[in-house]
């Protein structure tokens, strides 16, 4: 069975599409004899011992557990990646986030070193952001043949790993398309595909009065109760407004919220050990 709409992930729990994988074993295994309930919870905190195996073939956009927002960013790396991890950094506690680069998208030469972005690259996983991938091109994968699939994650992947040392399990189809024929081939490639729950459409917002209204759509659309919502928020390290307002108006409407931000990876129930092949 598969999707070709966005589902949140709730609605594939309902429907038993989980199979157990590796990394969550560790979490299965029995509490041996705990002297009382209250330490039995402290071992095991519900949040992990409910986190599902995270399943390929399908299209997340919603986190496994309330209370945790995912900022999310598409289509660099570019100018503004660099100021945007400095400001991340700059919040207390920082901010964690994830982003899903092209090899040739507002930049090419991603790779090449005697440019800024190899080193752009490896401050996001170095300041403990996830790397992830938005393929090679920022092709519309759902019109493409098996082969050129393959060839915009793995080609992109090559270049990842040999310039972070990294080679990313999560992807984000660009346009947030991927049909069936996508989403089989990419579940063939044993990779997490990604979608989002709150679009800012920062890009068609990029200038300095017009982006509060990307503010303001975040401000409606992100939940008001950490105890039962969460979000992955869709928004472009390309736009200069989305690094000088929108990002530090999210931080603080989701802090102010009561929510915790995190990598999308971890919006997932995956702390690091599944975001990279
Ligand atoms: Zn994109």
């Amino acid at each position: 069975m598969r999707w070709s709409t966005l589902l949140p992930v709730g609605a594939l729990v309902a429907v038993g599409q989980h199979q157990p994988t590796q990394p969550f074993l560790h979490i299965l295994q029995p509490i041996p004899s705990p002297p009382n309930q209250h330490q039995h919870q402290h071992l095991t905190p519900p949040s992990l011992r409910r986190a599902p195996p995270l399943p390929t073939g399908q299209i997340l956009t919603s986190c496994t557990t309330p209370g945790l927002v995912a900022l999310t960013f598409d289509d660099g790396p570019y100018i503004y990646t660099a100021p945007l991890l400095t400001l991340l950094s700059s919040f207390s506690p920082p901010v964690p986030a994830t982003f899903f680069v092209n090899g040739a998208n507002w930049v090419s030469g991603i790779d090449d070193e005697s440019g800024p972005y190899p080193g752009i690259l490896r401050r996001i996983v170095s300041e403990g952001h996830q790397l992830a991938s938005h393929t090679w091109s920022h092709a519309d994968l759902s019109g493409l043949s098996k082969e050129e699939r393959v060839e915009e994650v793995e080609k992109l992947g090559d270049v990842l790993e040999r310039v972070v040392g990294v080679r990313p399990r999560y992807i984000r189809p660009p346009y947030g398309s991927c049909d069936d024929g996508c989403l089989q081939d990419l579940e063939g490639m044993g990779v997490r595909v990604v979608g989002w729950g709150v679009d800012t459409r920062d890009w068609e917002n990029d200038e300095e009065t017009e982006i509060w209204g990307s503010v303001d759509k975040f401000e409606r659309e992100l939940g008001t109760d950490p105890a039962g919502e969460s979000a992955i928020v869709l928004g472009h390290d390309v736009h200069r407004w989305t690094v000088e307002v929108l990002v530090g108006e999210m931080v603080r409407v989701a802090r102010g919220r009561g929510f915790r931000l995190v990598t999308v990876g971890e919006c997932l129930g995956d702390g690091g050990e599944g975001w990279y092949f």
